[in-house]
This record gives structure tokens, C-alpha cells and sequence, in this order.
């Protein structure tokens, strides 16, 4: 059985092209999304039962002392070129920015062998961390995760979002390659002109013209989350999209990662409208889900490329 490991190899997000190392410094996350997968995932349910913590509060793997010091002592060993925050929890969880403790484990990796760290965030920075990553460019990639405002709303516990994407903006104008990770985008609300254009808009207006978006993940136990914080009409409507009768496993040899999926109409309709939204506002974008959307003709997208896994690494 997969265990919570302070560093472990792996693919990156659910594609499986490139050669990654993933570090996980706490079990939990406070943003406490409903959709999360974390949540529901054996290693992290083991390790949190072990740490006695609960989701929303997360607990590091180890003392603070500690930590700092396995992971230096990992990050110093050169096997790691390129290290991926987090699978299973954001580094940008509140309780660890606003006590120094995301801040120490960053400048640890930043001032070690890693060659790249990939931030992938829900969260937000605060001024020590920005100036980290702007005194270090070319050692970050940074990827906020945001979604548009419409009737679907999940996020309760999330900073704002105006916030989140200044912050990548100004991360941007350092030098670090910044990426909008539209995530997760939801098929039939996210893709709609009224709900995607003010975000794109607000993006490019920022300087922020790099993106990818992934679709919302949903099985069973998500879907009971998602239910709880959603009026029911939304949820009903957001579930129609995907085929019940149909799970798929994502990722090799991970068997908690099934998932539903979404009709395959439902999917091309909306990959089609917006990989044409993007590409006529002049984003530079990768659809990571293309390459599975069947009957979708990839190159009529103009800034389209088809995911190879580098994208935003
Ligand atoms: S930010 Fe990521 S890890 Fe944290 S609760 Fe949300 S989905 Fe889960």
C-alpha cells in the first residue's frame, strides 16, 4: 500500500509523461476543497489517523526541525531535478504560510540541488515567499489554480481571487515561468462565454497569457462533497455531464484513482469552445485533456499544444 512520504517519485498531475519527484511536507490541506481527492486517498487517511490531525488542519510529517533537515538532506542528494508541490496537499496551505513554515521549506529547496521546483497552488503567497521565488527564477515554476466565478461555487476557505492572480503576476514579471491552471474546470459552467471571458480577460490584462485547464475529477465520495456545498439544482446539473455507468482508472498502477467520466459530447463541446476562447484572446495553452477528447481536431486551435508534460514544467 502507497504510503504519505515526505518525497516520492512520480508522474506529474495525472499525466504520466516525464520523470518527477513529488514532496509532501504535511498531511491536509486548509483549504479544505470539497472536491479535494486528497481527502479520500489511503496514504493521506493513514498518515493523518497516525499524526491523529484531521483534513482541514493539516500536521506536518515530521517536527519542524526535522523536516527542514530531511529535506535538505534529500534535496542536497542530487538525485532530484525536478520536484513537484504537492500531490495530496498545497504548500500554500494558511496555517504554514502565515507561520514562516511554507516560506522555510521553499528557501530549503531553493537554496538546494533541485534543479526545478514546480509550485502548483490553490493558496496564497506572502511577500517573504514572492521575494524568494522572484530572487530565483529560474528555479521556480509557478501555477495558480483558480477557477471563474459562476453558479457553481465550491471554494469557501480560498483567498481571493484578484489576490491570487496579482500575486502570479507579480511572480510573472520576476522572470518564473507562471502558468494559469484553470482548475477544476467545470464542463458546462466554466467553459460558458459569460463565466470564462471576464477571467481570461482579467488574466491578460494582468500579463497572465500562459493556461491549461483540467477537468473536475468526480466519483462517489467527491460527489457526496460537492452535494453538501452546492444547491441542488447546480449539483444535479454539473453531474448530468458525466456517464455514472462509466469509471475509468487514471493513473497506472493507482487503483484509488477512478474516476467518472464525462461524456464524451459533453467533453468536446466544451474543449472545442474553449480552446476557441483561448486561442482568439492569444493565450499560449496546452489542454491536457485533448489527446483524450475523441473527434476533436487539435490543430484547428491556434496557441494550442498538445500535452507532452512539459508544459509547466
Ligand atoms: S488546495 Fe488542493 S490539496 Fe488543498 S484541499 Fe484544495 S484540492 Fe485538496
Amino acid at each position: 500500500m502507497e504510503k504519505l512520504e515526505l518525497f516520492a517519485k512520480g508522474c506529474l498531475g495525472t499525466c504520466w509523461y516525464g520523470k518527477y519527484h513529488y514532496m509532501e511536507p504535511w498531511a491536509g490541506c486548509g483549504h479544505d476543497c470539497p472536491y479535494c481527492y486528497a481527502r479520500f486517498r489511503s496514504p493521506v487517511t493513514s498518515k493523518l489517523a497516525e499524526l491523529k490531525a484531521v483534513f482541514n488542519d493539516p500536521e506536518p510529517l515530521y517536527p519542524e526541525e526535522e523536516l527542514l533537515r530531511r529535506i535538505a538532506e534529500t534535496a542536497n542528494s542530487g538525485e532530484i531535478k525536478i520536484l513537484k508541490l504537492c500531490r495530496y496537499t498545497d504548500i500554500f496551505t494558511p496555517k504554514f504560510v502565515k507561520n514562516g513554515l511554507s516560506f522555510k521549506v521553499l528557501r530549503t529547496l531553493a537554496d538546494s540541488k533541485v534543479g526545478r521546483i514546480i509550485i502548483t497552488t490553490k493558496g496564497l503567497p506572502d511577500r517573504d515567499i514572492i521575494a524568494l521565488i522572484a530572487a530565483n527564477p529560474a528555479k521556480f515554476s509557478y501555477n495558480a489554480a483558480v477557477r471563474p466565478s459562476n453558479g457553481v461555487i465550491f471554494e469557501k476557505e480560498l483567498q481571493p481571487l484578484k489576490a491570487r492572480l496579482e500575486a502570479a503576476a507579480e511572480i510573472k514579471r520576476s522572470g518564473a515561468l507562471t502558468t494559469i491552471h484553470i482548475d477544476p474546470f467545470v464542463a458546462g459552467f466554466d467553459d460558458e462565454e459569460s463565466s470564462l471571458r471576464p477571467l481570461l480577460e482579467e488574466m491578460k490584462a494582468l500579463g497572465l497569457n500562459r493556461a491549461m485547464f483540467s477537468y473536475l475529477l468526480l466519483c462517489e465520495e467527491m460527489a457526496r462533497g460537492i452535494a453538501a456545498v452546492l444547491k441542488p439544482a447546480a449539483f444535479e446539473a454539473v453531474k448530468a455531464n458525466y456517464d455514472l455507468s462509466a469509471s475509468k482508472q487514471y493513473l497506472p498502477n493507482q487503483s484509488e484513482t477512478v474516476y467518472w467520466s464525462l461524456k464524451p459530447e459533453v467533453k468536446r463541446r466544451s474543449a472545442e469552445k474553449t480552446a476557441a476562447m483561448l486561442s482568439e484572446m492569444g493565450f499560449d495553452f496546452v489542454l491536457c485533456s485533448l489527446k483524450n477528447t475523441p473527434g476533436l481536431d487539435t490543430t484547428r486551435f491556434k496557441g494550442a499544444k498538445l500535452c507532452d508534460g512539459k508544459f509547466y514544467a
